[in-house]
């Protein structure tokens, strides 16, 4: 240990239970007889060298090393891990960035995209937090589609040592990348340890969106995604329907894409059927950028107005109303 200490080497221990499970091309029954298990040397370095999803391979098998002045012997072998040793914990901040101005992150996740050696995420937000990037960080940039490829690319820089920020707009725990991460960390038999995770919370698209048009999320209110990327279309629908015959005001995420147009004109057939046809609707799209949009509208005529994939879509309940240009909805209800 005080070798270790001397030279800044890690040290790293396994009982003889750990060591005896794992084969070797040299085991010897004479030290599984002393010690408990048949092999020291080459099992601690095939051991310490593995990672969780690559096994190490034995580079130096077994040599015993005497000293003329000295009793006793050392016994060395060597493993080749896959990874640099860094002697660091690595850290995964899961970011929201919130809705894409600067001044709408939080000084907490903007603290956390300063520190972070690696910024991983979409290039769109990316491109939004350009200002808080600086030199010497490694910035991966990723298509849309890659959300996988990301999620597996921030964790394998995290168990490299790095601190990682992972980025999403909005909050990362809300349609977003924290779960993608923690799925695949699962996945890979993560200790909860090693890497750290922390979700650093940033303002979601259906507050910034409620804020830009007066207070519709003033009671009950639940959120929908319309993609079915992931979620089979009736799953989506069934959850539409309990939606509007419950009453709750409702932000609709994904409404609408290029390919996907069906999902938004059936969503709306859905509230027309349990609504009044002037039940407020906001379509907020690009909140709190240099390219936003509002229409205030109803649930009668929503889809007669641009609805694309940067739109949340806010339907009122049957007690919302539509007052100097702001929905409100009660904050309580009167019996
Ligand atoms: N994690 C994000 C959601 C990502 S899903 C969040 O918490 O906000 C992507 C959807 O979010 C878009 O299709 C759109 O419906 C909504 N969205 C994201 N940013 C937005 C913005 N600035 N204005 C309006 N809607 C937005």
């Amino acid at each position: 240990m005080q070798l270790c200490q001397d030279r800044g080497w890690p040290l790293r221990c396994f009982s003889a239970a750990d060591l005896q499970t794992i084969p070797v091309p040299n085991p010897s029954p004479v030290v599984a007889q002393v010690v408990g298990t048949p092999s020291v040397a080459e099992a601690a370095a095939i051991a310490a060298a593995a990672t969780p999803n690559t096994p190490a391979s034995l580079r130096v098998s077994k040599q015993v090393i005497r000293h003329p002045d000295y009793a006793g012997a050392v016994t060395l072998a060597i493993a080749a891990a896959e990874q640099e040793y860094t002697g660091r914990q690595g850290h995964l901040w899961l970011v929201g960035t919130g809705p894409g101005s600067l001044d709408q992150i939080t000084p907490a996740a903007k603290a956390a995209i300063s520190r972070a050696d690696a910024v991983v995420g979409y290039r769109l937000y990316m491109d939004l937090i350009q200002p808080l990037l600086r030199p010497g960080q490694l910035i991966e940039a990723m298509p849309i589609t890659q959300e996988q490829q990301r999620a597996e690319r921030a964790i394998e820089l995290s168990r490299w040592g790095l601190s990682v920020a992972v980025i999403s707009s909005g909050d990362c725990g809300i349609y977003a990348m924290a779960g993608l991460v923690l799925e695949t960390l699962q996945a890979q038999g993560w200790d909860g340890h090693s890497p750290m995770v922390e979700s650093i919370p940033g303002i979601s698209a259906l507050q910034s969106a409620a804020a830009r048009v007066g207070a519709p999320l003033m009671h009950d209110f639940c959120a929908i995604s319309l993609s079915d990327l992931l979620t089979p279309w009736p799953v989506i629908e069934t959850r539409l329907r309990a939606a509007a015959e419950a009453d709750f005001v409702v932000a609709l995420y994904n409404p609408k894409s290029q390919q996907r147009t069906e999902q938004i004109a059936i969503a709306q057939r859905i509230f027309a059927q349990h609504r009044p046809p002037r039940t407020p609707v906001a379509l907020v799209r690009a909140a709190y950028r240099a390219d936003e949009q509002i229409t205030i509208t109803t649930v009668q005529a929503m889809l007669d107005h641009p609805i694309d994939m940067l739109t949340t879509v806010l339907i009122g309940n049957r007690s919302t109303q539509l007052y100097a240009g702001k929905l409100i909805t009660p904050r309580g209800y009167r019996v």
